[in-house]
Formats: C-alpha cells, sequence, structure tokens
C-alpha cells in the first residue's frame, strides 16, 4: 500500500520545490497575467493608484483648445517626436506646451494632465473633481493649522 504522495504519483521530491510550490506559482502567473490585462485595458497609465485618479479630460476644454500658429515647421511634437512639418494643426495647453492635434486629443481622451509638465485640466468626471476639490480643502486646512499653530507657538 502506497503510503505518501511521492510514492503514489510516481515522481521524486526535490528538496526545494514539491508539487505544491508549482501549484502556487502557477496561480500567482495567472494572477499576474490577470493584473497586466486590466493594466492595459486602462490605458497603462499610472498603477495601480493613478487608474482612479486619472480620468480623461472635459470634451469642452479639448475642443476649446487654441490652434497654435507660426511654430517653425522643424519644431518637434513631444508626443510623436516628428517635426510639426507646414500645414498641420497644432494646439496649445494652457501650460503653454504645443503638440500636433492628432497626438494631443488622444491623449487627453486618456487621461487629464499634460504629457510635459503634468499640469492637470477639469474633466467631465464629477466623482474625480470632488476628490480634487476634497484634495485642496485639506491641504487648506493644513495651512491653517500650521498657521494657527505658528501664530501660538511663536
Ligand atoms: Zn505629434
Ligand atoms: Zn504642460
Amino acid at each position: 500500500m502506497a503510503s505518501n504522495y511521492f510514492d503514489e504519483h510516481d515522481c521524486e521530491p526535490t528538496p526545494d520545490s514539491g508539487p505544491e510550490v508549482h501549484t502556487l506559482l502557477h496561480w500567482a502567473r495567472l494572477l499576474l497575467s490577470d493584473v497586466r490585462q486590466f493594466y492595459l485595458q486602462n490605458g497603462g497609465l499610472g498603477f495601480p493608484e493613478e487608474l482612479s485618479k486619472a480620468p480623461p479630460a472635459a470634451k469642452e476644454f479639448v475642443q476649446s483648445l487654441p490652434e497654435k500658429t507660426g511654430m517653425p515647421s522643424s519644431t518637434k511634437c513631444p508626443i510623436c517626436l516628428q517635426e510639426y512639418g507646414s500645414d498641420v494643426s497644432i494646439k496649445e495647453l494652457p501650460c503653454q506646451h504645443h503638440f500636433h492635434h492628432k497626438c494631443i486629443v488622444p491623449w487627453l481622451q486618456q487621461t487629464n494632465s499634460c504629457p510635459m509638465c503634468r499640469k492637470e485640466y477639469p474633466t467631465d468626471d464629477e466623482n474625480y473633481e470632488e476628490y480634487r476639490k476634497e484634495k485642496s480643502r485639506e491641504k487648506q486646512r493644513q495651512f491653517e493649522r500650521e498657521t494657527l499653530h505658528n501664530s501660538m507657538f511663536t
């Protein structure tokens, strides 16, 4: 009568990895590939915390970006690294960074910040706007606490 697992399954135990370890590794790999899939489906933005923080820029904001004119055609677009060339539409963000229209629009459909300086722009996402307001209120409170603290102890 077989008395242990290895006899029954006709394989030799090795000192560092039994069948249990292999199963565990298998599950770990599956889990990782799920996470990766999720990450890619969400536009490959920051991971994972930033995923929930980066909604697209507001449609109206994107549509109202001013056209940038008079750029030398040899200037390179920071997104695609191609020269602007002649006869293309170039858009300028309020932070004064500029890009091909065809490059910045898809970018802003993914996230609400400038690819160059990370300045954040309005979104259509109410939860996010609420979160952002809350964050700046928190900063304000922090500032007030510090000011109060300083006035009491200096
Ligand atoms: Zn471009
Ligand atoms: Zn910028």
